[in-house]
């Protein structure tokens, strides 16, 4: 029998395990996946946790549920990956040899590595949304805020899904108006990057939005040190800014037992081939998601989108034939905007967002760039998607190749 190994059984290893457990023959083949965890995490959802407008049952369920039959699935920490020798040792003791690995781990906040993060402050006032823990113990100190000053801050890029921090502001926005205390909170963002974003023309658009709801920008700001004895952020550069309430995105690392590999990046992101996918040191080794140091966003409509693209490729390598399937980086991402709207943004390696509709048969278009209804609703129907479509293996009737119809360049 010939081993597949998936590591990691998040959004792109429980589909990828899926797509590869239907096309091997079983009478040769083994799929075993490997995750720490039995639960299964909506992490856009997590979003919405802390303004109470999703619980745990929306974001959390047993992964089980999702592992098609055929898999072994295993729950046990990944310790040691050796590439050279096609192993991969388990913190229960298990040593597994593969044939095929598809390396999908992820990545995870990493507040450790930022000085003082964790003395004093954390989970008092100063919180994370980027993990379920973070986000549930978020929500009753914000329904009990009452004001002061509220700052969001991104370590360093990059980070999972980096519109969620701006969409974190809009709703806080929002969620303190409704409350009718948004005159007594001052909404700030200290981010990394230039501007609002990465992309010049949607930095543009979220920045003059940002202006427009009276959140303040603090560009350009590498957080260096949190001193929770003063309740003040401070830069390398020595700019200091105050907080009553401190919402952190902590520096975002792949796993560490990729870096002891030899196969990742200053921040553990393995090395990948970003149009086929493959590793960029062993030809049996191929990344997917969030794990990857590929150039696009770290989302889970990525992955949708590099699904077909890498399952052909292995497919493809396992027949002796050439890597022709390209992934262009294409990503999707409704962006919520507050007040019960949302945007769009749609882009890929080469293009950046454009403003104009986006397709889609029977139920769009959605308006990229511009703050509809119809964006938030699509926000909200990613939940259903993820869950009762990706996640079982029903086609998602979204493109994987990047278009631009109905763009405005
Ligand atoms: C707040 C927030 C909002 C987001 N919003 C959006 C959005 O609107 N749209 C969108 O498309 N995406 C969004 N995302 C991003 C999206 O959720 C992720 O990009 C996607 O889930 C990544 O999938 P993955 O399979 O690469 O990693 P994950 O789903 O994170 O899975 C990685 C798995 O690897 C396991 N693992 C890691 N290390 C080890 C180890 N050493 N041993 C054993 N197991 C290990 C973990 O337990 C985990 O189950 C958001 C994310 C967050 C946090």
């Amino acid at each position: 029998m010939k081993t597949f190994l998936v590591l990691g059984a998040g959004t792109a290893g429980t589909m990828i395990a899926r797509k590869m457990a239907k096309a091997l023959d079983s009478s040769q083949w083994k799929v075993i996946l490997v995750d720490r965890t039995e639960l299964h995490y909506y992490q856009p959802g997590f979003l919405f946790v802390p303004f109470g407008m999703y619980s745990k049952d929306d974001v959390v369920q047993p992964n089980k549920k999702f592992v098609a039959r055929g898999i072994e699935y295993v729950i046990s920490g990944i310790e040691q990956l050796q590439p050279a020798e096609n192993r991969v040792t388990l913190a229960n003791g298990r040593v597994i040899n593969y044939d095929y690995l598809v390396i999908a781990t992820g990545t995870d906040i990493r507040p450790d590595q930022t000085e003082g993060m964790m003395d004093g402050g954390w989970q008092q006032n100063i919180f994370d949304f980027y993990t379920y823990e973070g986000a549930a113990a978020l929500a009753p100190v914000l329904q009990k805020f009452e004001g002061g000053r509220l700052v969001v801050n991104v370590v360093e890029m990059p980070i999972k899904c980096p519109v969620a921090p701006l969409e974190f502001l809009f709703l806080a926005d929002w969620y303190f108006t409704r409350k009718g205390i948004r005159n007594k909170v001052d909404l700030v963002y200290a981010t990394p990057l230039p501007g609002a974003f990465t992309k010049p023309r949607a930095a543009a658009e979220f920045g003059s939005m940002l202006e427009r709801k009276n959140i303040h920008v603090e560009a350009e700001f590498a957080a260096g040190l949190v001193d929770s004895s003063r309740n003040v952020l401070s830069s390398y550069d020595e700019r200091e800014i105050p907080y009553d309430l401190l919402v952190t995105i902590p520096l975002n690392m792949g796993a560490d037992f990729l870096n002891a590999a030899g196969l990742g990046d200053e921040l553990n992101f393995v090395r990948t081939d970003k149009a086929t996918l493959q590793s960029t040191q062993y030809e049996n080794i191929f990344v997917m998601g969030d794990a990857a140091n590929i150039p696009t966003s770290k989302a889970g409509a990525v992955i949708h989108f590099e699904m077909e693209i890498a399952y052909k490729n292995i497919l493809a390598h396992m027949a002796g034939k050439p890597l022709d399937h390209h992934f262009d980086g294409h990503a999707l991402c409704y962006i919520e905007t507050g007040f019960g709207k949302a945007t769009l943004i749609d882009f890929d390696y080469n293009q950046e967002p454009l403003p104009g509709k986006y397709p889609v048969p029977g139920i769009g278009p959605f308006d990229l760039l511009g703050q509809t209804t119809i964006n938030h609703w699509g926000k909200l129907a990613f939940k259903f998607m993820y869950w009762d479509l990706m996640l079982r293996g029903i086609e998602v009737p979204l493109p994987t190749k990047f278009s631009m119809a109905g763009k405005k360049a």
